[in-house]
């Protein structure tokens, strides 16, 4: 199948996942190559120091539908989320991990929803962490809801599928990548959540501490609050 123009897009954060790239790879084209559509994968390189890109470079010759970007140095997930939305060609652009712990066979039934919703949300059914990292997510979503007025269940799950029309306009910060489906909202789209499976991280590391995310992103919901709560709204009522 041609990539020359994609209807699908799937980008994929990769920060030193030299020992999962290939075999994400190759499990994204082989679920994407059943449904018959043209699709391009978009894997970011945030800076990795081991050979991510190395093998991105191995692996163009053999998926044509691969694409790589490499930043200079790591700039974190948001940025690389960032600029792989911003170079997505296709209709739609879905997101996942590049670790595998997402799976790429939930993306036919998201697509599915697409023709009533905006956007979709990974929702991890069960969760293959440990336990302090469940039990701290569980906290962290149920704070972030209270305090933005929302209900989205699980904001840390990568995978989700957007149409690429909502991110024309979004403006990333960093960090803000959590709080993607609560600023899509307030720009007026439509955000259904969708239960998907996961999985235990097969090698190489998380990138993440609890401690260090906990208190980073609580600094990033006081500023999602304030900007909901001066966000602009109004409605013209007449125009001549
Ligand atoms: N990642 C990234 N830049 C970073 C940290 C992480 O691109 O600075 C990527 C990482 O390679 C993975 C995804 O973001 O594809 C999620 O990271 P990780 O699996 O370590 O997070 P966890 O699943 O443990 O929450
Ligand atoms: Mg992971």
């Amino acid at each position: 199948m041609s990539n020359c123009d994609p209807r699908i897009s799937i980008v994929i954060p990769a920060y030193n996942e030299e020992e999962c790239i290939e075999e994400c790879v190759f499990e994204v084209r082989s679920v994407m190559d059943r449904l018959d559509t043209p699709y391009e994968i978009i894997v970011v390189d945030d800076g990795s120091t081991d050979s991510t890109f190395g093998e991105l470079r191995k692996l163009k010759s053999e998926v044509a539908q691969l694409r790589g970007i490499r930043f200079k140095r790591n700039c974190g997930q948001t940025a690389a989320m960032d600029a792989g939305l911003k170079h997505a060609n296709g209709d739609l652009v879905a997101t996942l991990d590049a670790d595998m712990q997402n799976d790429p066979s939930d993306i036919p039934r998201m697509i599915e929803m697409m023709d009533k919703w905006h956007v979709v949300c990974g929702v991890r059914r069960k969760r293959s962490d440990s336990w302090l990292r469940r039990v701290s997510s569980k906290i962290a979503n149920g704070v972030r809801n209270r305090l933005t007025h929302e209900e989205i269940t699980d904001v840390g799950c990568t995978l989700k599928l957007y149409r690429r029309e909502c991110l024309v306009g979004l403006k990333l910060y960093e960090g803000m990548h959590r709080f993607l489906p609560t600023l899509l909202r307030l720009d007026g789209w439509r955000v259904a959540e969708m239960p998907v499976n996961h999985r235990p991280r097969p090698r190489g590391q998380t990138k993440y501490g609890v401690w260090n995310r906990v208190f980073k992103s609580f600094r990033d919901l006081l500023a999602v609050r304030w900007m909901q709560s001066r966000w602009l709204r109004y409605e013209i009522e007449e125009e001549l």
